[in-house]
């Protein structure tokens, strides 16, 4: 879940752990509660539910206050019950007496001043501590292995049960149902404190006064700040020095420079556009800028007039289409979907993609390489 009121949140640890002052600059840039945040925050109340359920506890069933329950949304939080489960009955053919809890504060101020976050499940047995995250988001492929917020929910993990149960190691675990991703990274309670001395303490000092460097990079995407930083313009605009050397056009390695940082000034170029459009918007006037009208296409004041309309002077006014696979999926659920359609789908080959190599993906086999390789 969001650690709503922390400067220094661990969900937010990526980003000030790379940039420490970015910490104070977004807690004054105040909140917006994003659509995806709202449905996130409805699938972890129904995975509670399920878990609580599923664990003989008591639990109120919140689907009728869920604004965005779906069919999905069940399924979504009936696997991550179901996974919690399965980790329980593991961790109690080594433990006899583990402990499972839900929502859990979890305060890792030790190391980060005021810090302190809710787990959505932690199972504490002898040996493995267990962290599991549920995350309901689809954009963007969250990984366990050294991640910060996961590493903080441990930590804070650590506080409240090294001591009475013989903890070797923590595990910590992202589930994501609709990537279809269960990330799990293990790491040693002893390496975990040497980070949180090492690097986390320090840093989190630093950010809490508006101290340290500014750093760019992929983080800045979920900086509030983002569209008016100096920094990240300097960063971007790097690129626009560039040295190309002569002749006139780029050889390889320029290529490649360039690529390496064209994602990054495409999406600050974009954030600096929304950013000036909605100051525009608010009634502010840029000296060089203006707002005008876009393009617009016509539309219909009233669907249910047109379709009777046009049904009386005998035409079928509606386009009868099957649902697509996100909306079929999200009608049927999950498990439905599998069971009824698993037989029609297929998955055409990807569109051909550009990634650097550090990217998990294989290489694609290409036509050109397929010719070579037949040669
Ligand atoms: S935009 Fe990037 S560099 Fe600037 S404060 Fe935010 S995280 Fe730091």
């Amino acid at each position: 879940m969001p650690d709503k009121h922390a400067v220094l949140s661990a969900s937010s640890s990526h980003r000030w752990l790379e940039c420490p002052p970015s910490a104070l600059l977004c807690s004054k840039a105040g909140d917006t509660a994003s659509e995806f945040a709202m449905q996130g925050t409805d699938a972890h109340s129904l995975c509670e539910h399920k878990l609580k359920t599923a664990l003989g506890q008591k639990s109120k069933d919140p689907t009728e206050n869920l604004q965005y329950f779906d069919e999905e949304m069940a399924d979504c939080s009936d696997m991550y019950a179901q996974y919690v489960m399965e980790q329980l009955a593991a961790a109690k053919e080594k433990c006899k007496d583990p402990i499972v809890l839900i929502e859990q504060h979890l305060d890792f101020s030790k190391w980060v001043p005021e810090g302190f976050g809710t787990g959505d499940c932690v199972i504490v047995s002898d040996e493995t501590l267990t962290v599991i995250d549920f995350k309901y988001g689809v954009g963007i492929l969250v990984e366990a292995e050294k991640n910060p917020q996961m590493m903080c929910y441990a930590l804070g993990a650590l506080q409240l049960f090294d001591g009475i149960y013989d903890i070797d190691s923590v595990t910590m675990t992202i589930f994501q149902p609709r990537r279809d991703s269960v990330s799990t990274y293990t790491i040693s309670k002893e390496e975990l404190l040497k980070w949180a001395d090492e690097v986390l303490s320090p840093t989190a000092q630093l950010a809490a006064k508006g101290e340290g460097e500014y750093k760019a990079g992929d983080h800045c995407q979920f900086c509030k700040v983002k569209a008016t930083c100096r920094k990240r313009a300097e960063y971007n605009l790097e690129l626009a020095r560039y040295d190309f050397e002569m002749p006139s056009t780029l050889d390889d390695d320029e290529i490649e420079a360039i690529l390496s940082k064209v994602d990054a000034l495409v999406s600050w170029a974009g954030d600096i556009k929304e950013y000036a459009l909605q100051q525009a918007v608010s009634g502010k006037e840029w000296k060089d800028w203006k707002i005008v009208e876009g393009r617009s296409n016509r539309k219909y004041v009233n669907e249910t007039a047109v379709a009777d309309t046009v049904k009386e002077a005998g035409y079928d006014p509606y386009e009868h289409k099957v649902l697509g696979v996100t909306a079929m999926t999200k009608l049927l659920g999950k498990t439905r979907f599998e069971e009824l359609l698993s037989g029609f789908i297929e998955k055409p080959q990807g569109k051909p993609t550009l990634v650097p190599m550090s990217d998990k993906r294989p290489a694609m086999n290409t036509a050109a390489n397929d010719f070579k390789e037949d040669k």
